[in-house]
């Protein structure tokens, strides 16, 4: 099932997207939104009696973290030798940190280049968006705390990350953090493991094409040692790192990402 967010101009709904994919990950043009009654996160799946075309709804990000987006950095091995590590010097555990959920937008919105930065970076991530409150989670019972899985763009200040130290700034700018276009929630552990594509495209170019099968922690063990540390909460979400090929946009350019059975998010950059 594919779960969206979107608005018709009035008040946001979430809704049930309907149709296949192609190959490009885009929906079919007569696929439709059904509508639903409050947050399914919490309330379930009630369908309204309310039915719209895809194509006439404007799409947002399929969910708002009330407390925190959670990033793994480093983990997948080319991109850690592109950002200058030797292969010898991967993280021995998940590199945690937060991006706060103001940076959250949705599909189509722009992605705004601070005037602090003359490097903004694209960064194409699975994402994982928990389902219920959890803390301790064993890695085998990592499936049962997991609603779905959308695509982040982890957006990246290049340069503040290096001359700030620590990457809160960078990585923390309201737009830096684009979600969507829906959560998938069929989506199984087996699969990912067993790997997506993950691609990224600047003005249609392919600039990353990755493949979840080489995250170097996989998901069962990124959820246990995240809510080892801190509690997950219904709607936090989870970025799982990106593979190699990150790059700089540049305003008026537009960048999409694609990930296999979860089709594609794409963002133009403007300043
Ligand atoms: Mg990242």
């Amino acid at each position: 099932m594919r779960i969206a967010r979107f608005t018709t101009g009035d008040e946001p709904l979430f809704g049930i997207v309907t149709g296949d994919l192609d190959e490009y990950g885009q929906p079919d043009p007569d696929a439709q939104i059904v509508a639903l009654a409050g947050d399914p996160i919490y309330a379930g799946i009630n369908p309204l009696d309310q039915t719209h075309r895809l194509a006439d709804v404007r799409l947002l990000a399929p969910v708002i973290p009330r407390s925190k987006v959670v990033a793994i950095g480093k983990n997948y091995a080319d991109h850690v030798v592109e950002m200058g590590g030797a292969t010898g010097e991967l993280p021995p555990e998940p590199l945690m940190f937060l991006k706060p959920n103001t940076s959250v937008i949705g599909p189509g919105d722009p992605i705004v280049y601070p005037r602090q930065s003359e490097n903004v970076h694209f960064e194409g991530e699975l994402a994982i968006v928990i389902g219920r409150i959890c803390k301790d989670v064993p890695v085998e019972r990592a499936a049962d705390v997991i609603y779905g899985w959308t695509i982040a763009n982890d957006v990246t200040a290049r340069d503040l990350q290096k001359s700030d130290g620590q990457w809160s700034r960078a990585k923390g700018f309201d737009t830096f953090c684009p979600l969507g276009p829906w959560i998938e929630t069929e989506l199984t552990l087996d699969e990912v493991k067993a790997g997506l594509r993950v691609q990224t495209f600047l003005e249609g170019e392919v600039k990353q094409d990755g493949n979840t099968r080489d995250l170097i922690f996989d998901v069962p063990t990124i959820i246990a040692h995240v809510s080892a540390a801190m509690t997950l909460l219904p709607g936090d979400v989870i970025l799982t790192g990106t593979p190699a090929g990150v790059g700089p946009m540049e305003p008026g350019q537009e960048v999409e990402i694609s990930i296999e059975r979860l089709g594609a998010l794409t963002n133009p950059v403007k300043k």
